[in-house]
């Protein structure tokens, strides 16, 4: 049975490494206007690879889009993270941008903890182009 899924395949931005990520899962992000953390389909996504945290911009008409990437079909291997939602630090910038992880499903979470000390944070950018700082954020 083909239970491939639609996937967004990215390019990481440091280390080139390819991620998956699940359209319908992001999607689901940004389904209803009012609630959409921002308006530019921007993530923030891990790289497997390199642990680098950085901003996508998947909404192909916005000026700082990721134009980089494709959509395929493919089999879901990961456990991929839907959230949290990282804020803006900038004053007045409502700015939210869903963090999008993804782990092989059998990690323990005590491993997945431990990974997420390992990120390599700095390049998260609002929409806006504002600077997210690594948030105070545990992972659960
Ligand atoms: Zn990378
Ligand atoms: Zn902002």
């Amino acid at each position: 049975m083909d239970e491939r899924i639609l996937h967004y395949e990215l390019r990481c931005k440091s280390c080139g490494a390819p991620m998956l990520l699940p359209v319908g899962m992001i999607g689901r992000l940004f389904a209803l206007p009012d609630t959409q953390p921002n308006s530019s389909y921007a993530i923030a996504a891990v790289c497997r690879q390199c642990k680098s945290v950085d901003t996508y911009f998947l909404e192909r008409n916005h000026p700082r889009h990721t134009p980089d990437y494709i959509e395929k079909f493919a089999y879901p291997i990961r456990d991929t993270m839907d959230g949290p939602m990282l804020g803006c630090g900038e004053e007045g910038c409502r700015a939210l941008l869903p963090l999008i992880a993804q782990w092989i499903p059998e990690t323990p979470t005590k491993e997945r903890k431990a990974e997420v000390e390992t990120w390599r944070w700095g390049h998260l950018q609002c929409p806006a182009g504002h600077s997210i700082a690594k948030p105070d954020w545990e992972l659960l």
